[in-house]
This record gives C-alpha cells, structure tokens and sequence, in this order.
C-alpha cells in the first residue's frame, strides 16, 4: 500500500477543493454504495477502490484532518492516517439520524466481506477424549494407547467432495458468489446462499467416498504417556491430532482428559496419599509392628503403645510423585480402632478382670472428662 502512488482524495470522491462538508458527505455515500464489495464479489479493483474511497472520506469529512491533508497533502509531517485503510472511522455518520441503521446493512459487513475470509486459512477442531485410568496407573504414570474418532479431508476426492476426474460447479443461485442479496429501494439485504450453504460451488457429481462432503470420520490410534501423579480432570495435549485445518491452516489438538477410577483402599490429597487403617484395641493398647500397604506393596511400621483411635502417622516419601519432578509425597495413615464384638466368656472374664484391676489412670481422656463434670456439680 505504501509504495502505490495515491490519488488524491478530492479527486477519489470526485468533489473540487472547495466542496462543502455536506458535498462530501453525499459524494461518499453514493460511491461507497457502487463499489461496495458486496456487490462486486471476488473483484480486487472494486475493493481497492472501497479502501480508496474510505480513506479518502474519512480525511475529507473531518475538518481537522482535512485542513492537514491541505496544507500539507498525502505525505505530510504527521500523518496521522499513514496506516491507510485501517480501521474506517464511522463516527461521521452519526448525525444522519436514521440513517445508521442503512449503514449498519451496508457496512456491518466489514468483518464479513466473506468472498476473501473463507478462503483464509482456518485452524481445525479441538478434540476431547477421556482416558480412563486405575487409581495405580495414574500415581504410577503409564503409556497408552486409544482408539478415536476424527473428521478428515477425504482422500479420494482431496477435500473437494467431487467424485474424481470432476470439478465442482459454480453455484447457479448465488452465480458462484455465496451470498444471496435481496435490494429493497435503497436497503440492501445479504445472506448466505441456501443452494450452496454460502461455499458458491456445488457438486453435482458426488464423490463416492465421503457422499460429497469433502470430509470422512475416521478412526485413529492416538499413543499417550502419562506422566506419574497425573490427577482426576488434568490433560494431556496432543497437538496436530485434531480435526483438519482449512485452507492450509493447522490441525487443531487432541485433549486427553484423565479420568482416575476411586481405589479400594486408598485417596489422594494432591500428592498426599490418604489409608484409613483399622487397628485392633490389643494393637492400639500395647503397640505392635503392622503391614501397611503402599500403592507399591507393603511396608512395616510401628504403631506405639496407646494409641488413640483417629491418630494420624505419616510416612515420608511413599506418597504421590509431583508430575515432572523428583518429588514425592508422604503417606498418612489415619487409624480406627476397632472395639472388639463376639467375644467369649473366657475373654470377657479377663477383660473383666483387667477392669477390676484397674486404678482409672489407665483412662486419661475418660479421668479429665469426670474432672470436668464433677467440677460442674460441685
Ligand atoms: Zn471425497
Ligand atoms: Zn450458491
């Protein structure tokens, strides 16, 4: 743009130096609707000249820009309009009262100057696969394989959707151009075509292979390591194993959302390792060695005289890995005491005997509790 030599404005609008705002004003308006790209799709010339057209106007009906554009013309200090064809400054049009809304259907198109947009190159789909994983394999990290579904240009007609050795046809409807108009007086209506749902082609000839489309769902394997310590609602991307870019553009990913099915015996807090682990009243009472279970199989660990049911003891380092580091977390084990059931005369005997012999400082919880009541009463 910079390198082509611009016409003048005035001459762009076709108005002498001295035209009046108003002069402009209708000048613009009524070269803006000949050459608007809509009515001239695919044409590059008409869209150089709306640009031209837009650029000029939008100097000429500001009087401070204007006055520049005077003095000092199209390369003056300060040009301030230097990115030509930037962004188009409406704002002029707002003393034209009703007016707005005919320019919105004129204009509002900007964005959707579609003949150019849809040939540009388009990102594919994102895809979403929910891997399943065991408790183990998640803490543990694993490689796995899974099969899925994706969309992909077909084949055997290279996206195009004609059947080999055959062309599509340019839509007879909108006459190639996607777009259907319909002009009211002075509204101007646009919609994409319904016959070729906006693509301005139409096959005739159906390839055979994906009935036309130009796309097949296929299915793939996709391969996945999963890191150690991968947690219940994390992904995995996997990039360029979406669905297929348009137009040259990139595949789009595949999201491996990792779903972790519960464990019989364990939780996890992060990278905490939760065991809720019944002790019997003999172990909590005088203390024994006991076989905790590891996410990798057992250890020993000693449980100390006493021990009071909801105790938590905490093993370092045989909980869960950080995913991408060197760090594991703890275990904690929570235990239950279990009061005994079913027992036998003879236990209950000895149990009863244990009580008889009992000077009440066995109980410290039980004794402070009795402390506290009596001195309620008393
Ligand atoms: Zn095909
Ligand atoms: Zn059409």
């Amino acid at each position: 743009m910079a390198t082509t030599t611009k016409r003048d404005y005035y001459e762009v609008l076709g108005v002498p130096k001295n035209a009046t705002e108003e002069d402009i004003k209708k000048a613009y308006r009524k070269l803006a609707k000949e050459c608007h790209p809509d009515l001239h799709p695919n044409d590059k010339n008409a869209e150089a000249r709306f640009k031209e057209l837009n650029e000029a106007n939008e100097v000429l009906s500001d009087p401070e820009k204007r006055a520049r554009y005077d003095q000092f013309g199209m390369d003056g200090p300060q040009n301030p309009f230097g990115g030509a064809g930037g962004g188009f400054d409406f704002s002029g049009f707002g003393d034209l009262g009703g007016m707005g809304s005919i320019f919105d259907q004129l204009f509002g198109g900007m964005g959707g100057m579609n003949s150019q947009h849809r040939n540009a190159p388009q990102a594919g789909q994102d895809l979403q696969y929910e891997l399943k994983l065991s408790f183990e394999e998640a803490a543990m990290g694993c490689e796995k394989s899974f099969e899925f579904y994706r969309e992909e240009t077909c084949t055997t007609c290279g996206g195009s959707g004609a059947k080999p050795g055959t062309k599509p046809q340019t839509c007879p409807t909108c006459k190639g151009t996607g777009q259907i108009r319909t002009q009211g007086g002075f509204m101007l209506v646009t919609r994409p075509c319904s016959t070729c749902r906006g693509t301005g082609k139409i096959v005739t000839d159906k390839c055979t292979s994906c009935g036309g489309s130009g796309i097949k769902r296929v299915k793939r394997t996709a391969h996945v390591k999963v890191p150690a310590g991968i947690a219940h609602g994390q992904s995995i991307v996997l990039h360029g194993q979406g669905g297929p870019g348009m137009n040259g553009g990139p595949a789009g990913d595949l999201y491996v959302t990792i779903s972790v099915r519960p464990h019989k015996l364990f939780q996890r807090d992060g990278t905490t390792l939760l065991l809720d682990m019944p002790i019997s009243f003999t172990q909590a009472t005088l203390g024994a060695d006991i076989d905790v279970p590891t996410l990798t199989g057992k250890i020993k660990y000693h449980i100390p005289e006493g021990t009071q049911s909801g105790t938590e003891f905490r093993i370092k380092g045989q909980g869960l890995p950080r995913v991408g580091s060197a760090y594991k977390g703890d275990l904690l084990i929570r235990v239950k005491v279990e009061v005994p059931k079913r027992l036998t005369e003879k236990q209950k005997d000895l149990l009863r005997q244990f009580d008889a012999e009992s000077t009440g400082k066995e109980y410290e919880g039980a004794k402070s509790f009795l402390d506290k009541v009596k001195s309620l009463f008393n």
